[in-house]
């Protein structure tokens, strides 16, 4: 059985009030849940995180991290600074850091082989474009990322046991649109499936969070289906009331 895992990505948004507003108000209203929580903030804000947060329920994490492990990489922050500020989880290959920032799927695989040495817990987006979806392309796109990740943890030799994957229909992020709970489950299936193929037990194992425009009123039918393990919310992750309503559907 695998635990729900409902993880907030805050994107660059926040402000030190309005942060401390937000995370009290998840603590005060996640006492009676049945799901993991964890809120992945900006790296500035992970020291407030980890004030706010030591000692609960409540895990934190950041929403990219550098592919190198320390030196001359001017903006970057590295897995051993994320570790040092308490991070469970960090998310990997995000969709708009695909996009807006070139990030390859060799890229998404060498930082969720960085993060699983360092002892993070990566949480990696992949998932399709619009127009891939509309020529049928899906399952492959999925495939394709999916598989240079799974490629890069083998020649690592990592276990795949310890990573967290993120289905979000780029189509579906912060636009409003929710793929259907069918259409979510079928990718998701597939994507177990494909992990499946590498490595049986891991793969009943590993969580697989739908995100893309998940709410309270959407949530409780995607969180219902086989493969869905948790959700990963970006704009419903910004007020404690929506949060904790989509945790409480878990
Ligand atoms: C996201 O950015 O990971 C996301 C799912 O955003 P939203 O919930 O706003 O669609």
């Amino acid at each position: 059985m695998r635990r729900k895992l409902i993880a907030g990505n805050w994107k660059m948004n926040g402000s030190l009030a309005a942060n401390a507003t937000l995370l009290d108000g998840i603590l005060a209203g996640a006492a009676q849940l049945q799901a993991d929580l964890a809120v992945c903030v900006p790296a500035p804000y992970l020291a407030q995180a980890q004030t706010a947060l030591a000692g609960s329920a409540i895990a934190w994490g950041a929403q990219d991290v550098s592919l190198h492990e320390s030196g001359a990489y001017t903006g970057e922050v590295s897995v051993a600074m994320l570790k040092d500020f308490g991070c469970r989880y960090v998310i990997v290959g995000h969709s708009e850091r695909r996009s807006y920032h070139g990030e390859t799927d060799a890229v998404v695989a060498q930082k969720t082989v960085r993060a699983l040495a360092a002892g993070l817990v990566p949480i990696v987006c992949i998932g399709e474009t619009l127009q891939e979806r509309e020529q049928g392309d899906t399952d492959a796109v999925v495939i394709r990322q999916l598989g240079a990740v799974l490629d890069a943890l083998k020649a690592a030799a990592a276990p795949l046991s310890g990573i967290v994957i993120a289905y979000e229909p780029v189509w579906a992020i912060g636009t409003g649109k929710t793929a259907t709970p069918a259409m979510a489950q079928q990718v998701h299936e597939l994507i177990r499936a494909q992990l499946a193929q590498r490595d049986a037990s891991a793969a009943a194992s590993v969580k697989i969070l739908y995100g893309g425009s998940m709410k309270p009123d959407n949530a409780k039918e995607l969180l219902a289906m086989a493969d869905i393990d948790g959700g990963l919310i970006g704009g419903a992750a910004l007020k404690a009331a929506d949060f904790l309503a989509i945790a409480q559907a878990a």
